[in-house]
């Protein structure tokens, strides 16, 4: 049988697959920082090239225009593949980026974060979970169905990108311009997380976000606290009321409409997400905080999945030098972000708030208000053959079946391909919440990566027999 020769072959290669992603893994591809764009083009280079090894008919690496910030400039490529044509099987879509965060604060990393090392099973590296480990799992199990098979059974488009954690503008122009080569049914990601150890979970749903920047400035230079302060708005001052005024204490956003579109889920729908396993000790004592908070009404895993927030992402003005300045600043800056839910528009809600802030800035005070990013949120429904299909395919690898879950975090592109080719979502996360994905000391489990291979090796089976 075809996918018992694929199982030995995974078997056969499994360590080798293992130092294959370091390889990709030493390349810094932070896209965020403009001196990494040579990286960007390695990190790209290197993926087509193994593609290219593996056999597939086509490998292209792709140039991109990331139009997000209103002027055309060249964005990260995009590297796009395809299997060979198996006719009348069908088509799907596998999603990954090869972009990875900063590494800032560097020094609070035990390992150099491009220099992987694999302890306890566990490999250590910026991007081992997010996304580099992940993606390059159906790279292998691709592999492993070319060199015994000659071929998948169905045809596989791999779509990586090397912008999603700065803004996915190279490849949302693409997907604008070329629609039909991202025609598909299905979509595959793994960029999300199981429910816990050794619980696996199809992703139903992405929240989207709303990202925002806001400048306020008020007299033409810094001022003298003591001459001034009382007499003359303070920026700072004025910024921080204004922003805590996003949030009541009941933890509902101000924003004039801004839960219209949101839609309640239903009572046996909170019950589902109820029944699935979750310590809320633990899950607090785990980030070494005293307790939870978060919109009144609702469990800590629904305020993480289902209901949209506000939380401000960065803040910065005045003086932050040592010792003591009595300034009053002329200026006051805050980067913060609304995460929405399925219904809510990102642009909208900039929108709005820019509108809401403007009718609060108090006397002497002006600002500057930028919409950065944002994206909507998604849902594919738990009956749907597809997401039936890969669901199969995860217990067959994992020996557990998986839940049905959702994700707090954004994939804004998710959502753009949802709009555009509307295919059924497979969102498998291999990742966990322990990976420290974005933060220092990011990791993967080496023993979640094996099974990812194997859970996509069998996925292709079984989505090939979907009718
Ligand atoms: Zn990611």
């Amino acid at each position: 049988m075809a996918l018992d020769e694929v199982k030995k072959y995974l078997r056969d290669n499994a360590t080798l697959f293992e130092a294959t992603l370091t390889e990709l893994l030493k390349i810094p591809t932070i896209s965020a920082e403009s001196e990494h764009r040579p990286d960007m083009l390695r990190g790209a280079e290197w993926l087509a090239d193994y593609l290219t090894k593996m056999g597939l008919p086509m490998v292209e690496v792709l140039p991109t225009v990331d139009r997000t910030s209103g002027e055309a400039k060249a964005g990260n490529p995009v590297v796009y593949a395809e299997t060979p044509y198996v006719a009348g099987a069908p088509t799907i879509l596998v999603y990954g980026h090869y972009d990875v965060q900063p590494v800032d604060p560097i020094e609070l990393w035990k390992t150099p974060p491009f220099e992987p090392v694999i302890q306890n099973r566990r490999m250590y590296g910026r991007g081992t979970s997010d996304d580099k480990g992940q993606l390059i799992t159906h790279v292998f199990a691709t592999e492993a169905w070319m060199k015994t098979a000659g071929r998948p059974p169905l045809n596989i488009r791999f779509c990586f990108e090397g912008e999603e954690e700065t803004s996915s503008g190279g490849l949302e122009d693409l997907l604008q311009r070329e629609p039909q080569r991202f025609a598909c049914d299905a979509m595959v990601v793994s960029d999300t997380c199981q429910f816990g150890p050794n619980r696996p979970a199809i992703t139903c749903g992405l929240r989207g976000i709303s990202y925002c920047e806001i400048e306020l400035t008020g007299p033409n230079r810094d001022l003298h606290s003591g001459t001034f302060g009382g007499a003359v708005t303070n920026p700072v001052n004025a910024l921080t009321r204004i922003l805590a005024d996003m949030i009541d204490a009941d933890g509902r956003v101000q924003i004039p409409g801004f839960y219209d579109g949101v839609v309640e889920l239903t009572a046996e729908e909170r019950e589902e997400i109820r029944r699935m396993p979750f310590d809320e000790r633990a899950f607090f004592e785990e980030l070494e905080v005293t307790g939870t908070i978060g919109e009144k009404g609702y469990t800590t895993t629904e305020r993480r999945w289902i209901r949209p927030t506000f939380d401000i992402n960065g803040i910065w003005g005045g003086f932050q030098g040592e010792g003591s300045k009595t300034v009053l600043p002329a200026k006051a800056s805050a980067k913060f972000s609304f995460r929405l839910v399925p219904n809510q528009d990102p642009e909208q809600i900039a929108n709005a708030t820019k509108a809401w802030i403007e009718k609060r800035l108090p006397t002497g005070v002006t600002m500057k208000f930028t919409y950065l990013h944002g994206g909507r949120g998604v849902l594919s429904s738990t009956a749907n053959p597809f997401v039936r299909a890969a669901a199969a395919a995860v217990e067959e690898a994992f020996g557990v079946a998986p839940l049905y879950m959702r994700d707090g975090g954004s994939i804004p592109i998710i959502a753009k391909f949802a709009e555009v080719v509307n295919p059924a979502m497979l969102l498998v996360g291999l990742g966990l919440d322990m990976d420290q994905i974005h933060s220092p000391n990011e990791s993967f489990s080496m023993d979640d990566f094996q099974k990812g291979i194997l859970s996509s090796a069998i996925l292709w089976e079984k989505l090939a027999l979907v009718k």
